[in-house]
């Protein structure tokens, strides 16, 4: 009885501290003792702050059982006797409190823990209170088993070249599962310092955030290593593993030591890692104006990763092929995207860890910041890799999610583990990356890298919200500032800032970019130019729901956005500005011109419609001399166009004539765009078996495209970009039969084949293409299957994979589900992979999906909920679908799991992505077939 009246009272001196953390009810639930648990909150009180955690991790390898035990010292805020924080499958086998008194510590006193594990969370109930501003120690002795999947601290294997099997631990905790490896108050806000000890045996090594003091030797071969302290941070950031791996090593001009550590066998693969981690991390220093706070970095590449990588401070860890480079089987993209990878979760250092989003619903703070980071820092130290022309790439996929109306705002509510998985979506991440490209350029390169080392140096060690990154870029100040312990605020810096908008007015970035993170979707502009007149609209933006829908009005409601609009014209290169707060609004040029084009070199996240004749003049342009505009520019213009036709805005032969100019386009990441929008169109017709159109469309890409593929090398040879094109193109011209195509690389496999997988003859950028042709005949299938077991590149697997699965055998296609769902062979980290690539497959659509609902429960119990895989596997399975009894099949399936997905999105997002496929077909098919019937030559 006490005891309740006591938790009523902290939660009512919670409800005055803070509001929004109050109570619904004051009904408690129950722990598992069957005594009322004290809290009733996903999110933690806020009345005990740890402050620093000692703790020892002892895993054994072999009975897959870890011991812990962690010490934290905490604060208190507001009297109380309840400690409440987070465990998650953690058996506590004794708990105590100690009490700092001046300098001798009271003895330890036993307390009573109480378990909730609906919300992850444990409870500490003291006889007397904790006192306001002192010092108390919580003990906490448990065991618990290695878990099983990708989070936590996880088991994970992998095969020596004899065969071997060997184990190893490793962490991952982002974003709450810290809590499955020690007790802890496992939210972002509640930052501390941490001193790590782990017990190993002598075959192995061990790893953590800060490096190794000393190691202890112990009895029975046991090594005790004691870990530096590591500066402030956030619980999700910890990280340790327990290993056999080696290592390269080289220090940075900072001083700073980086290690890139594999398995034994792939540490030639490690160099390239290691090469371009010193380079970005030298660049993120320089540009952040702050030095990497660790002495060291260590970038670790996991055999069973879920994710792509993982920015833990001071121990990044990265699935295989996001970290491993092997000259043989890498090709150009691979190279492009291990060092992406390296240059985000390096970015994160900062954006993250240094700095961290006070809630998970601000999660875009973390990586919409670091995806765009990739970016600049790639582009600084690799210029050759051209990064900057994928980021266009990135607003497209970001543009996708967003123009359907399950899309939602980048700042969302996410309270439980789930919700908060989900959160690391294309919207956190790409849509964030693209509107601080946009806001880079509406405020000029110097004023957005001032504001964000203003955020950084502001906000260092803490938490930052929203508003605290449009406080720093609307207030940049110097150097100096800074050093001297001020943060200058001056509203005439905004006025500076906006010179390039408005000479006089002023404007607030917050209020501009309010409307681009708390609301959803993306605008449409909506041009009608009449000489020197410029009328512009605003809408938002909608695939699938034209506007004679009757849904459309509604779903327009309440949709403004502050857009910093840019043009060119015929009459000039100069780009215009002009920044629309309004639904319409009207641009007075200086004299009259023949044309103009919103959106320069797409650096705005927009769609733009040319009204009237605007469309047939641009087709018109591109046609005559498609160099007058740039090619950011004219990769933009054939995107809006298709994009227009999903939206009922433009017919599909205008954005179909716009591609025919592609045939001279010299830039290789429009032809690609380009050709893109029509091989889709060829899958589409090719899965619904509407098969004169397919063949008909098939004879016009070949026809209309053959100069350009017959151009192409099977060579490893020129820039990136070039070679990326080659591996695109020729994989393509394979695809659609072409023979010189597949008569060279059924050639190449059957070298390949004959020397027992001697790789000297294969280029490694055409080895997709060659293996793909060679999985076409039964002998090839096993081959490759044979090969993908004994294949030491992660690089090389996946390129079998993805051959495996382009196979035209059901049988064969249901034999590499089951491998992937089994585990052994292929890793289940793959699994939602192998699902996608199979269902990309006209011969393997129908099985995948099938696969998935038959092994839903299975599915289930290897991914959370929430998480990337089973969100891939969800969206995956079902996007290639455009019939209505497929529509009705998917969405009954979700109605008998509606339990399980009720708090997802992405049942609507694959339910949305059918119906708009199906209305597209709908609208588009007579039109298609007329257009590719008149242009076949
Ligand atoms: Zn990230």
């Amino acid at each position: 009885m006490l005891l309740l009246l006591h938790i009523l009272n902290f939660v009512g001196i919670n409800y005055a501290l803070n509001g929004e953390r109050s109570i619904e009810n004051t009904s408690f639930p129950i722990a598992t003792n069957g005594q009322p648990f004290p809290w009733n909150k996903l999110r933690l009180p806020g009345w005990i702050l740890p402050v620093h955690y000692d703790l020892l991790i002892h895993p054994n390898l072999t009975s897959l059982i870890f011991m812990g035990s962690v010490k934290i010292e905490v604060t208190v805020v507001h009297e109380t006797s309840t400690i409440v924080l987070h465990s998650k499958h953690l058996e506590i086998t004794s708990a105590a409190i100690e009490e700092e008194n001046g300098k001798t510590q009271a003895a330890l006193k036993q307390t009573k823990v109480l378990e909730y594990p609906p919300h992850e969370q444990i409870a500490f109930l003291y006889a007397e209170p904790l006192l306001v501003d002192k010092k108390y120690f919580l003990s906490i002795n448990y065991i618990a088993n290695l878990s099983d999947g990708f989070y936590g601290f996880y088991k994970s294997t992998y095969k020596t070249k004899d065969g071997q099997t060997r184990l190893l631990a490793s962490t991952h905790f982002e974003p709450t599962s810290a809590r499955m490896a020690f007790p802890c108050f496992d939210e972002p806000s509640f930052k501390a310092n941490y001193t790590i000890k782990i017990r190993r045996d002598g075959q192995h090594s061990a790893l953590s955030n800060m490096p190794k003091v000393k190691t202890l030797k112990l009895d029975n071969n046991l090594f005790e290593d004691h870990f530096a302290e590591s500066v402030k941070m956030s619980t999700y950031l910890v990280a340790f593993i327990v290993s056999d791996f080696q290592s390269v090593s080289r220090t940075t001009s900072s001083g700073i030591k980086v290690s890139v550590y594999v398995t034994p066998e792939k540490l030639n693969q490690a160099h390239y890692a290691l090469e371009a981690a010193i380079k970005i991390l030298e660049f993120y220093e320089q540009y952040f104006g702050i030095y990497y706070p660790l002495p060291k970095q260590d970038l670790v590449a996991v055999p069973d990763f879920q994710s792509g990588a993982m920015e833990n401070w001071g121990l990044t860890t990265y699935r295989e092929t996001s970290l491993l480079y092997d000259p043989e089987t890498s090709s150009a993209s691979d190279k492009l995207w291990v060092t992406m990878v390296i240059g985000h979760e390096l970015a994160h250092q900062w954006f993250g860890n240094l700095v961290t989003m006070e809630w998970w619903n601000d999660i875009w703070l973390n990586e919409g910041f670091a995806r765009y980071m990739e970016f600049i820092s790639v582009d600084a130290t690799y210029p050759e890799l051209q990064v900057n022309d994928y980021l266009l790439g990135t607003c497209f996929a970001a543009m996708g999610r967003d123009s359907m109306n399950s899309s939602r705002p980048i700042s969302s509510k996410a309270e439980n583990p789930t919700q908060i998985k989900e959160m690391f979506d294309t919207v956190s991440y790409d849509k964030g990356a693209c509107i601080l490209h946009m806001l880079r350029n509406f405020l000029t390169e110097e004023v957005f890298q001032n504001g964000i080392i203003h955020y950084l140096k502001k906000h260092s060690y803490s938490n930052a919200k929203n508003n605290d990154l449009w406080t720093s870029l609307a207030n940049t100040c110097s150097e100096e500032d800074f050093t001297s312990g001020k943060f200058c605020y001056s509203k005439s810096q905004v006025a500076k800032n906006a010179h390039i908008y408005y000479v006089d007015e002023r404007f607030d970035i917050a209020e501009i970019m309010n409307t681009w993170t708390l609301q959803k979707g993306i605008p449409l502009i909506i041009v009608e130019q009449n000489q020197k007149r410029i009328k512009i609209r605003q809408e938002r933006f909608l695939k699938g729901i034209f506007p004679h829908d009757p849904q459309w009005a509604s779903m327009q409601i309440g949709f403004l956005w502050h857009v910093p609009l840019t043009y060119i014209t015929s009459h000039s290169k100069t780009i215009g500005r002009h920044l629309l707060k309004n639904h319409s609004d009207t641009i007075e040029l200086e004299e009259d011109v023949n044309w103009v084009k919103f959106n320069v070199d797409m650096n705005g996240y927009y769609i733009v419609h040319y009204e009237g004749n605007g469309w047939d003049t641009i087709i018109k342009l591109l046609n005559q001399n498609h160099t007058l505009f740039s090619y950011k520019d004219r990769a933009n213009l054939i995107h809006n166009a298709f994009q227009l036709v999903s939206a009922g805005r433009l017919s599909l032969d205008r954005a179909l004539d716009l591609t025919q100019y592609l045939q001279h386009e010299s830039s290789n990441i429009v032809l690609l765009q380009g050709l893109g929008y029509l091989a889709g169109i060829y899958r589409m017709m090719e899965r619904r078996n509407i098969s004169d159109v397919t063949e008909s469309l098939k004879r016009y890409i070949l026809q209309h495209f053959k100069l350009v593929i017959d151009r192409q090398t099977w060579s490893d040879e020129g820039s990136i970009s070039d070679r990326m094109l080659r591996s695109a193109l020729l994989e393509l011209a394979c695809d659609l039969q072409y023979p010189p195509c597949v008569q060279k690389a059924n050639e190449l496999f059957s070298k390949w084949m004959e020397s027992g997988g001697n790789l000297t003859n294969v280029p490694s950028d055409v080895l997709e293409t060659v293996y793909s042709v060679g999985s076409k005949t039964a002998d090839g299938w096993n081959f490759l299957l044979e090969r993908y077991k004994v294949s030491m590149s992660s690089a090389e697997q996946g390129k079998i994979c993805s051959a495996l699965a382009s196979c035209k055998d059901g049988a064969k296609l249901t034999r590499l589900l089951e491998l992937a769902m089994e585990g052994h062979i292929i890793k289940t980290q793959d699994l939602s992979s192998v699902i996608y690539s199979v269902s990309t497959n006209p011969a393997g659509q129908h099985l995948a999906w099938k696969f998935v609902k038959k092994n839903w429960s299975k599915l289930l119990e290897k991914f959370p909920l929430g998480s990337f895989s089973i969100r891939t596997i969800i969206i995956g399975a079902t996007a290639q679908f455009s019939s209505k009894q497929e529509l009705e099949e998917v969405k009954l399936f979700f109605e008998s799991v509606k339990e399980e997905v009720s708090q997802l999105r992405a049942p609507q997002i694959a339910v949305e992505n059918i119906e708009k496929n199906i209305k597209w077909l709908e609208r588009n098919l007579v039109t298609l077939t007329k257009w590719i019937l008149e242009n076949l030559k």
